[in-house]
């Protein structure tokens, strides 16, 4: 299988990528900037790897049998008025491209499916609802965003197969929220974040990258499926369990205010949250490898 992946160079996508090509799939990265995409794809351990700057998106896209989208600016920073534009529009604007250089293909060379990514935050932040692929969207900004990611990717022609995975907090060891707080843990020594009872969902990010695989392949896989492990944690769960896993059971709370001076507003994704079920996935058979936030954290702090 030939396959595109925007967004190739990010924490997700270095891994799928990696995935792709030791399973002799060929990949195209799509990217903004191609000496970066060569500095974390070097030919000597990837050849075979195609790399695209924007000129070149509309060839690697023509002779892609799937595309995969998962660009867009990292959300853990302060949020301006201009930087909530941006945050938005890269996401559309990428999204947008894709979706027309996939409508505007010769049939014979054309993919046949899309998968995109967007976010829980489409659901909006409670303490107290279970949300799943059918519950509706919230009503701030972060679910502003995901209604009108998803709505650009719904714009493939319908013989496209598209996947919309709204993925929930990743965890993995080199990159992410989890590389943010673990340091901001160590300085506090760690503890609930605020109340702790936020809802945190959360997904290992080889299960992430297994879902996003599996739905390359997979006929059944299509429509909204929450990328999500079955199982989120309240955060002070969460503290606990990274407190277990990194030797330091007890520890106090860290702070609002540091917590918002690492990730910038985009820490409300971890202050306020929502408990997000994948239906979809437990109904598609997925074997979550990292169903349990332990075994998740034990993997990456070992
Ligand atoms: P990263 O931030 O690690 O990488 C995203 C990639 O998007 C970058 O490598 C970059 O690729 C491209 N990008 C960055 N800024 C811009 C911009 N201004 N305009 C266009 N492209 C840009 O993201 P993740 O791998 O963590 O996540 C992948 C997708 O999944 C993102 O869209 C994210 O919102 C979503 N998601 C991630 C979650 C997580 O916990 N990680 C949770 C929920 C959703 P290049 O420089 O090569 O063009």
């Amino acid at each position: 299988m030939t396959v595109s992946v925007t967004g190739a160079t990010g924490f997700i996508g270095k891994r799928l990528v990696q995935r792709l090509h030791a399973d002799n799939h060929n990949v195209c990265v799509l990217t903004r900037s191609k000496s970066k995409a060569e500095l974390i794809f070097p030919v000597k351990n990837f050849p075979g790897i195609i790399i695209a700057e924007e000129a070149g998106w509309k060839d690697c896209i023509q002779g892609s049998n799937a595309v995969v989208n998962l660009a867009g600016m990292p959300i853990s920073t302060r949020w301006s008025l201009a930087i909530k534009k941006e945050i938005k529009e890269s996401r559309i604007k990428v999204t947008s491209k894709v979706v027309d250089l996939i409508n505007n293909s010769p049939q014979g060379v054309r993919p046949t499916v899309l998968v995109s990514a967007t976010a829980v935050g489409y659901y909006g932040t409670s303490e107290t609802r279970v949300f799943d692929e059918s519950s509706p969207s919230g009503n701030d900004y972060l679910a502003e965003v995901c209604r009108e990611w998803e709505g650009t990717a719904l714009k493939v022609d319908k013989d496209v197969r598209l996947a919309l995975i709204r993925i929930g907090v990743v965890l993995g060891k080199d990159g992410g929220a989890l590389a943010k707080m673990i340091p901001l843990f160590e300085v506090f020594a760690g503890g609930p974040l605020g109340s702790g009872r936020q809802w945190f969902s959360w997904i290992h990010l080889d299960d992430i990258v297994n879902l996003i695989y599996e739905a390359l392949y997979n006929p059944s896989y299509k429509g909204v499926i929450n990328g999500t492990a079955p199982n989120p944690v309240r955060l002070s769960e969460l503290c606990s369990q990274l407190g277990n896993a990194m030797g330091r059971p007890s520890w106090l709370p860290v702070p609002d205010f540091a917590l918002k001076a690492v990730l910038g507003e985009g820490a409300t994704v971890v202050l306020e949250g929502q408990k997000v079920l994948p239906v979809k996935a437990k109904e598609l058979g997925f074997p979550f490898k990292y169903p349990y936030v332990k075994d998740a954290l034990e993997s990456i702090l070992k």
